[in-house]
């Protein structure tokens, strides 16, 4: 089984924002997973977003960085629950303890149900997760916080959408969008319909921001296109759940879920919006499916009371 951190050239323009990536390669391909941390290299502080998979991966990084922290503090930032960007938390409870920043709703994400049930899962298959873990954020926000570093200004902000403690990262000296899961290439997650508005006006936040470049988390990409794609993919979804709305197709939720992936099926989203996207697994097909499950019960449940 691969387990690689490994730094990934040329994604940011500026030497001052590293990106390292962690490739997760099981035998079972379900499990299957590629996910970006980001240090950014401030006069005042070293900034690590996001910790990967487990301790391990954190002493990696953190040894690959050691020379800039020297006469700097180091700060952590989560950018939401979910395991693939928290596990490696608990390296910091003995390594310096540095601040592990997250949006308010973070702790409620890392130590829920679901939460637990996934760490029981994959340190149950696996040996990298043996020393995993749920260590919670030590300071949060509710909109934004801003890490004045000097050189450059971090300016965090929430982001809700993918998760409801989503939150972003915006470096206006260098127009860098660190989206993390708020955007994703090919297409953005879903996990409950009350995501839907919420990902949408994030969406539309980040392109007022006029970024030069979008970071996400997931997908390796580093385009402004990412975003535009995302708001296009949810709006079509959008249309062909309206449109569905009025005809027999409508008589009952699951029926309008069943519809509307007839209508929009999943190899139409990557001819039309990302043709050269490749990946076996099954995971973007599941998470359309899911993308529009939660569209249908927004617009059925939320939206349309009496068109049904
Ligand atoms: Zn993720």
């Amino acid at each position: 089984m691969a387990e690689e951190v490994y730094l990934v050239p040329n994604m940011s323009s500026d030497s001052r924002v590293l990106v390292f990536r962690r490739d997760f390669t099981p035998p079972v391909k379900e499990d299957t997973l590629q996910v970006d941390a980001y240090v950014i290299i401030t006069e005042r502080y070293i900034v690590l977003c996001d910790t990967l998979l487990c301790p391990e991966d954190m002493a990696i990084v953190l040894n690959e960085i050691a020379p800039t922290l020297t006469q700097r503090q180091l700060l952590v930032v989560n950018s939401h629950s979910d395991w693939d960007h928290t596990w490696g938390n608990r390296y910091f409870t003995e390594h310096g303890k540095p601040p592990i920043i997250a949006q308010a709703q973070c702790p409620q994400g890392l130590f829920s149900d679901a939460s637990r049930e996934t760490l029981t899962y994959f340190q149950g298959h696996y040996n990298t997760f043996k020393h995993v873990e749920l260590i919670p954020p030590t300071l949060t926000f509710e909109q934004s916080l801003t890490i004045y570093g000097g050189d450059l200004t971090l300016e965090l902000f929430s982001a809700p959408g993918h998760e409801p403690d989503q939150i972003a990262l915006w470096i206006p000296e260098l127009r860098h969008l660190l989206a993390f899961d708020a955007a994703e290439y090919p297409i953005p997650t879903l996990h409950e319909a009350t995501g839907v508005p919420s990902m949408i006006e994030t969406l539309e936040r980040f392109l007022a921001l006029n970024p030069a470049r979008v970071l996400c988390s997931h997908g390796g990409t580093n385009e402004i296109s990412v975003i535009e794609q995302n708001l296009a993919y949810l709006h079509t979804i959008e249309l062909r759940v309206q449109a569905l709305l009025t005809t027999q197709a409508a008589s009952t939720e699951e029926a309008l879920l069943t519809a509307t992936l007839h209508e929009y099926p999943f190899e139409e989203v990557l001819s039309t919006l990302a043709p050269l996207f490749q990946d076996d697994s099954s995971f973007y097909r599941e998470a359309h499916a899911k993308n529009v499950r939660c569209m249908v019960q927004w617009l059925f449940q939320f939206q349309a009371p009496n068109e049904k």
